[in-house]
């Protein structure tokens, strides 16, 4: 029987799912070749789930051992699709390809002043936090200004309002860069104000995440009781929603518990819609709307915005994509074009869905779609035309592709273990791809000694 050659397109959640469930699913022998334009593996896992959140991170160690462990599956990291590789020669080279590329770009307000400095999407802002190679140093400097606005209520939101006012100690016990740790340190920041377009009921974070800001000992968490006088359309939405009725109990009893006069304070704020950034050349205060009542106007003097409404997918050149939606279009997983069924290409996770869901919804999804790859490949009859691993191998090294392979992602690992322990931290992600690179030829060239 032929072994099936898959090409997955992304090594975050959806991918590493995508690699596993192949590998489970197939009654017939499959290999998986993951590749990620990073040098690094698991995606928004190690670039965006929040550095003090360990408990999630530490679903790496599962997708570790795919890699670890499933002989015929391979990370072909700092291969970028698009420019190391095209589509067409994807689909030439494997049976199956699947894009699970996620969501790279964010979605803007559309409002006047949103290119003042000063007015940046959260997912730059996490991003330069988590030491993503893409990200200058100073691309954030958080001294001279005090007041700093998130606009946007969902979990990603008030990831990047409690990062704000962290301590310095519980960021030294995570991985983040000590560039970052030090511009934490010097932050000049001490008010963090969170802008809801509707009212509290339609908050979109958890419960468990607001709970985790009320535990933040520097800061105090402030809502207006009057906020919590809801409306009768808020009223009817928490008895359909228990999960709102829960985080509107919560925020009851952070109004209750009132100011208690901490260093820091994150603000809620209801029922404002942004109308403009305030500025010249630099953003200094932002003019909000009553959403309720468009008579009321106010403005609010900032030095830090940051739009938190949505992550959104990128085009690649080949794949059909739908610009209003942010996401690659497919029905069954099976990418299409207008109608027809692009052969051969599938998709997962994000880039399929649109952004939503948390790490483990993206398994399910990966299901489906590996359902899909492999009902395909059963009634091809299984026979394969793909290429040998030895040949996509030859065509980037004569493209001169520096490919980072599953060893050379544990020496990377093992640089910044290393890292970590030379300052007393146990872990400090190497932050420019330069130094990733050369953390792996240092080992390669260790091991050939
Ligand atoms: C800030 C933030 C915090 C979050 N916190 C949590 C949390 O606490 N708990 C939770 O459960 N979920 C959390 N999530 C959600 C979770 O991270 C996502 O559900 C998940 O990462 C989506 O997986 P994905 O594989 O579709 O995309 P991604 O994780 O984005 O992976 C896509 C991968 O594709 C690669 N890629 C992109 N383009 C190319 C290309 N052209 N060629 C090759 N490779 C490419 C990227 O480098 C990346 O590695 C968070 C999300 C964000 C943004």
């Amino acid at each position: 029987m032929s072994v099936t050659r898959v090409a997955v397109i992304g090594s975050g959640p959806s991918g590493a799912y995508t690699a596993q469930l192949l590998t489970e699913e197939s009654e017939s022998p499959v290999e998986v070749d993951v590749f990620d334009r990073l040098a690094t593996p698991f995606g928004l896992v190690r670039y965006g789930v929040a550095p003090d959140h360990p408990r999630v991170k530490s679903i790496t160690t599962s997708f570790a051992e795919v890699f670890d462990e499933t002989p015929g599956v391979r990370f072909l990291g700092n291969v970028e699709i698009g420019r190391d590789l095209s589509i067409a020669e994807l689909r030439e080279h494997y049976d199956a390809v699947v894009f699970a590329h996620g969501a790279p770009l964010d979605r803007r307000l559309g409002i006047d002043g949103e290119d003042l400095d000063g007015v940046d999407a959260v997912r730059q802002f996490v991003s330069w936090y988590q030491g993503h190679p893409d990200q200058a140093a100073d691309a954030f400097v958080l001294q001279g200004g005090t007041r700093a606005v998130v606009i946007g209520v969902g979990n990603v939101a008030l990831d990047a309002a409690r990062m704000l006012v962290r301590e310095v100690e519980d960021l030294r016990k995570t991985d983040i860069p000590e560039h970052i740790v030090e511009a934490f340190a010097a932050s000049t920041i001490d008010e963090v104000v969170v802008i809801g377009r509707r009212g509290p009921a339609f908050a979109k974070f958890t419960n468990k995440e607001f709970i985790e800001l009320l535990e933040v000992d520097s800061t105090d968490v402030v809502i207006d009781a009057a906020d919590l006088e809801l409306d009768e359309v808020q009223q009817a939405h928490l008895a359909s929603d228990p999960a709102a009725k829960r985080l509107v109990a919560t925020f009851q009893k952070a109004a209750d518990r009132g100011v208690l006069g901490r260093r820091k304070t994150i603000r809620f704020v209801f029922d404002r819609t942004p109308v403009e950034f305030l500025g010249d050349g630099t953003v200094t205060g932002i003019r909000l709307r009553a959403t309720s009542d468009p008579s009321v106007v106010e403005d609010l003097p900032v030095d830090l915005a940051l739009r938190s409404v949505g992550y959104l997918g990128k085009p690649l050149e080949g794949l059909p994509f739908d610009e209003r939606a942010g996401v690659v279009p497919s029905r069954d997983s099976r990418v299409i074009d207008g109608d027809d069924v692009v052969e051969g290409v599938y998709v997962a996770g994000w880039i399929k869905r649109g952004p939503n869901g948390v790490v483990g919804t993206n398994r399910k999804c990966a299901l489906e779609t590996v359902e899909s790859v492999l009902a395909d490949v059963a009634a091809r009859g299984g026979a394969s035309t793909a290429s040998s691993a030895e040949t996509v191998d030859a065509l980037l090294r004569g493209r001169d592709v520096r490919v980072v392979d599953w060893s050379d992602w544990r020496a990377i690992e093992a640089a910044e273990i290393a890292a970590g322990e030379a300052v007393g931290r146990e872990r400090i992600k190497l932050h420019i791809r330069a130094e990733q690179l050369r953390a792996a030829e240092l080992a390669g060239a260790t091991a050939g000694v």
